[in-house]
């Protein structure tokens, strides 16, 4: 089984280095025990302005075993995920942070629990060196996300993962949805397990995330929901939405009429106002279901709508 290890880089000129010795000792050691065949490192480099690049160009020249990508410019850690994951031969893939806050050692109790039997395995960092607010955000958005989405991983932040390769075909990497992989795969159907890991804190470089990274989180959040419940089916959604307006305006117009009838007068007051306005609405809120709906269909004729585990033959 061979290992290929990614590591998304944006300004970390001084935990490369580090990062580098510590991460291939680790992985001779598993290679010697054959724990794994072979390894690669690939550090992807999200256009840092620092010394990051001569850095790796370096490190390069020296290993074979390291791959580095130079992104033309800083396309976010998403995309730089996604470029090392179009560019890895593993067999199974781990992710990690280049800040040094994840563990090298802990790849090895991730191969033991893939090998288990899961498709994926997150890190959970149970004991996280990170700000107060960071923590709070995180544990906010966890709770919201475990109801939503309905799994259970305590973390999903933790960029310290093991992948099998076959995940990566499924894998819908866009914006800044590294923070969500799993939940995506878990919707796919795929077999996500977790295990504690240990969680550093950042010696060196600044975090690259601040306070818009929670309203990001939240929108990324709302549309995954849609996108797990209603992405084969929107206009049931919308038109749903669509004819519960009208409902509501016929209602309105009924005890109106019935109320005119009774005082024997009638009157445009804001409850009409308002079942007129609720008709409108109702009205477009099904265009754009029809509208959603022939994206939908559109976008899925490239794209399977379910995904197979295996065929016996
Ligand atoms: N990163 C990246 N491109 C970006 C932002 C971040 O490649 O535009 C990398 C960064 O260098 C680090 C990892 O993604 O290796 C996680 O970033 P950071 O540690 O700043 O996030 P935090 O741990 O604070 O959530
Ligand atoms: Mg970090």
């Amino acid at each position: 089984m061979k290992l290929s290890v990614i590591i998304p880089i944006y300004n970390e000129s001084e935990n490369v280095g580090p990062l580098y010795s510590e991460l291939s000792e680790e992985l001779k050691k598993l290679a010697n025990k054959k724990t794994i065949s072979s390894y690669e490192i690939i550090f992807v480099n999200d256009g840092s302005k620092d010394k990051t690049k001569n850095i790796l160009e370096q490190l390069s020249k020296k290993d074979k075993k390291l791959k580095a990508i130079n992104l033309r410019r800083n396309f976010g850690q998403t995309a730089a995920l996604k470029a090392g994951f179009d560019n890895s031969l593993g067999d199974l893939i781990v992710t990690m942070d280049g800040d040094l806050q994840n563990d090298p050692k802990d790849i090895e109790r991730l191969i033991e629990k893939i090998k288990q039997g899961y498709d994926v395995v997150s890190g959970w960092r149970y004991k996280r060196h990170d700000s107060f607010g960071k923590r709070l955000s995180s544990r906010i958005m966890n709770n919201l996300r475990q109801n939503l989405i309905g799994d259970y991983l305590h973390d999903y932040g933790c960029a310290l993962k093991i992948y099998k390769k076959e995940c990566l075909k499924d894998l819908e990497l866009f914006g800044e949805l590294h923070r969500y992989i799993t939940a995506y795969l878990y919707i796919k159907g795929y077999k996500i397990g977790e295990i504690k890991v240990n969680h550093r804190q950042r010696k060196f470089g600044k975090t690259k995330y601040k306070f818009n990274r929670g309203l990001n989180g939240i929108l990324d959040l709302m549309f995954l929901k849609y996108w797990s419940s209603f992405s084969n089916r929107p206009l049931h959604l919308f038109g749903r939405l669509g004819i519960y307006q009208w409902i509501l305006a016929a209602i309105i117009v009924i005890e109106q009429i019935v109320k005119a009838y009774l005082v024997k007068e009638l009157a445009f007051g804001p409850l009409l106002a308002l079942a007129s306005m609720l008709g409108i609405t109702g009205l477009i809120t099904i265009i754009f279901g029809f509208l959603f709906e022939i994206t939908s269909r559109t976008y899925f004729r490239d794209e399977n709508i379910y995904s197979i585990k295996e065929i016996y033959n």
